[in-house]
């Protein structure tokens, strides 16, 4: 099969389809996607929950494979991630978003996903100003979106990089927030700014019979005694985006007030919704 010409898959026998040898055509393909140009970043309006005023954006890592069409992060980022590439495409996706947001008034933020991989790399920090230096943007407009699994890695070099980075002036959200095993206890493990609600605890809150809204108004709570704002994720209805704004959300992200798009438009965007 690897014999094969790149992009003719449609002809090999069934049995070739396996998942193994389908894995390593993708990772192959992934190993030269940053230099053929099929990666681009998008990026999705993180809108304040009172006034609607767009807060910032989350870059939104795209890639655009040569015949199979567009691949889900969720798909790639984990192959990247076993296949050692994650550092690589994480920090171009960062260098990207950079240079989109140099171009965006101040007050719009920018929200990166850091892989925990990405974040466990010692180096990490030394990039992450780099960037913000080559870039010119102010860095407490860069919001890094960690997620729990950062602290299930082995080898603790995170409460040095906690606060180095904190040190350099960005800012921290814990993404994903309440999927992971003790998300209570990763909270006190470092200096969050904002906590993500993820979108399994918002998608249909509103519903009488879900219990969703009791936990969302407990998060809630519990961030702003912490001092940190909350964003709900996947907001998607009416009837959420009103449950979650009674629910004292800062921020709310959903295909409600816009689904990831080009840079072009989160340029406009940034431009006519942000008020000072
Ligand atoms: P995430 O960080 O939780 O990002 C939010 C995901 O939810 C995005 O999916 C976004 O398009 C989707 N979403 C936002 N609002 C709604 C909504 O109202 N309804 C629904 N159904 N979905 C909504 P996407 O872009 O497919 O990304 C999936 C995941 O891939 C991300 O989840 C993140 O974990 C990862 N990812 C994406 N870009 C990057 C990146 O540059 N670096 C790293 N390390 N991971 C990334
Ligand atoms: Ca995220
Ligand atoms: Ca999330
Ligand atoms: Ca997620």
């Amino acid at each position: 099969a690897k014999g094969a010409g790149r992009g003719k898959h449609c002809f090999y026998e069934p049995a070739m389809h396996s998942e193994a040898s389908d894995r390593q055509l993708l990772e192959n393909d992934l190993r030269q996607a940053l230099e053929r140009g099929e990666l681009s970043v998008c990026y999705q309006p993180i809108v304040r929950a009172v006034g609607e005023d767009v807060a910032g954006f989350e870059a939104l890592v795209r890639w655009t494979h040569a015949s199979r069409g567009a691949i889900s992060p969720a798909k790639f980022i984990p192959l990247a991630e076993e296949c050692g590439m994650i550092g690589k495409i994480g920090e171009w996706v960062l260098k990207t978003a950079l240079a989109e947001a140099a171009r965006w008034p101040d007050r719009v933020r920018i929200a990166v996903n850091l892989s925990p991989i990405q974040f466990n790399n010692p180096g990490i920090v030394g990039v992450i100003d780099r960037l913000l230096g080559e870039s010119g943007v102010r860095p407490g407009r860069l919001e890094l979106e960690i997620t729990e699994g950062v602290f299930l890695a082995e080898g603790d070099a995170t409460d040095e990089t906690f606060a180095r980075l904190k040190n350099l002036g960005v800012r921290l959200a814990l993404d994903d927030f309440g999927t992971g095993y003790s998300s209570l206890g990763y909270l006190k493990k470092a200096p969050f700014d904002k906590i993500k609600i993820d979108q399994s605890f918002v998608r249909g809150a509103a519903s009488p019979s879900s219990r969703n809204s009791a936990i969302i108004r407990a998060i809630v709570t519990l961030a702003e005694s912490l001092n940190m704002d909350t964003v709900a994720e996947g907001v998607e209805t009416h009837d959420d985006l009103q449950l979650i704004r009674d629910l004292g959300c800062s921020q709310i992200q959903g295909y409600i007030f816009g689904k990831p798009g080009d840079a072009e438009i989160a340029g406009q965007l940034a431009r006519a919704k942000s008020v000072e």
